[in-house]
């Protein structure tokens, strides 16, 4: 364990290739402008690895346009902390043709919605990624699914390009780092992940104050919109679920992305092996969010739904009513 911060560390968690390294390294020196993408909605692990990446692409000199591809572009309020967020530009300003883009954290093209034409018209495309259903998409994959994060992929091409970390890069790596292993909570988290926090820590992180902005603040509507799921949740053979309308929402003015946190409190129940929450969101499409408790791979499940994700957390998109898409989810469950 290395015990300064800032210094190369190969914590040889990560399976990408040397010559995978290499190439990517290559195309980004050569470039003097890069365009960045995370996936739609960006959690912490999105938008953390991109920002990161983009702090030290910018201190190398090159300029920087980092963006998401949702319809309704602002920072989820959880993550408004962030620094580097003048990184970002809406969709429609983002470079419709770049020569060179980094996609974070998106384990498919569709995941990265608005972006999806930069995406495919990218000269040369570096995807940066941990989920297990990624096949590789780009000009070159940095792609681990052993990773618990995309940032602690990002910490490794951080120091591959010679950069080191600081206070605001460290801050968006380890918001994507605790958000991805649920506070070292979750299987994934490996002794990578603890070396690598304490990497981050050592640069002076408040790490009081990133998870009071992560996990331990809300506006008071959120309470009354939880209490409103919570009221209507159902047990159901080892499966507990519940939903959230536009109009729960729109009562406390309670934007769709304060919603995040309603399945942590769902999944507790002990008589349930998998639990889901349905989020209607503003266009009126249902985000659907599933967790496993390990026996059952809800990735899987989500896949033949149209969705993905990893074994233990996974999501899908439906258009049906919530009693409908839990009918069909059931019973792929059951087959599961
Ligand atoms: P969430 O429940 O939003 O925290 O998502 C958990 C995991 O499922 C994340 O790794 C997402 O990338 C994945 N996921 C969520 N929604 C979808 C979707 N509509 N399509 C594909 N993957 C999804
Ligand atoms: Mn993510
Ligand atoms: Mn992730």
């Amino acid at each position: 364990m290395r015990d300064r911060p800032g210094r190369p560390a190969r914590s040889g968690s990560v399976t990408v290739s040397e010559d995978a390294w290499e190439r990517a390294v290559g195309l980004i020196s050569e470039a003097d402008e890069v365009a960045l993408a995370c996936h739609i909605s960006p959690d912490g692990d999105a938008l953390g690895s991109m920002l990161a990446v983009g702090f030290v692409l910018r201190s190398m000199g090159k300029r920087v346009a980092a963006s998401f591809g949702d319809h309704d572009f602002t920072v989820p309020r959880l993550l408004r902390f962030l620094p580097g967020q003048d990184m970002l530009v809406p969709p429609d300003r983002y470079p419709a043709e770049p020569d060179l883009m980094i996609t974070f954290d998106s384990p498919s093209i569709a995941r990265l919605g608005l972006l999806e034409g930069s995406v495919r018209r990218a000269r040369t495309l570096i995807v940066v990624d941990h989920h297990p259903s990624n096949e590789g998409f780009g000009t070159v994959d940095l792609i681990d699914a052993r990773a618990a994060a995309t940032a602690m992929l990002a910490e490794q091409l951080i120091y591959r390009l010679g950069g080191s970390l600081d206070r605001d890069i460290a801050t968006c790596l380890y918001a994507g780092l605790v958000t991805d292993t649920g506070s070292f909570r979750h299987s994934s988290t490996s002794p990578a992940a603890h070396q690598m926090a304490a990497r981050l820590v050592a640069t002076g992180l408040h790490t009081d104050e990133i998870a009071r902005e992560l996990w331990d603040r809300a506006p008071f509507g959120y309470l009354k919109v939880l209490a409103a799921a919570l009221g209507r949740v159902t047990l159901d053979d080892g499966l507990v679920w519940t939903y959230v309308t536009r109009v729960d929402r729109a009562a406390y003015g309670l934007p769709y992305t304060e919603l995040e946190g309603i399945i942590d409190v769902v999944r507790r129940t002990d008589e349930a092996d998998v639990a889901a929450v349905l989020k209607e969101d503003d266009q009126g499409a249902w985000q659907v969010s599933t967790r496993s408790k390990g026996r059952i791979d809800v990735a899987h499940v989500c896949a033949a739904l149209g969705g993905g994700g990893h074994h233990n957390a996974a999501g899908f998109t439906s258009y049906d009513s919530p009693e409908a898409t839990m009918a069909k989810f059931r019973a792929l469950l059951r087959e599961a």
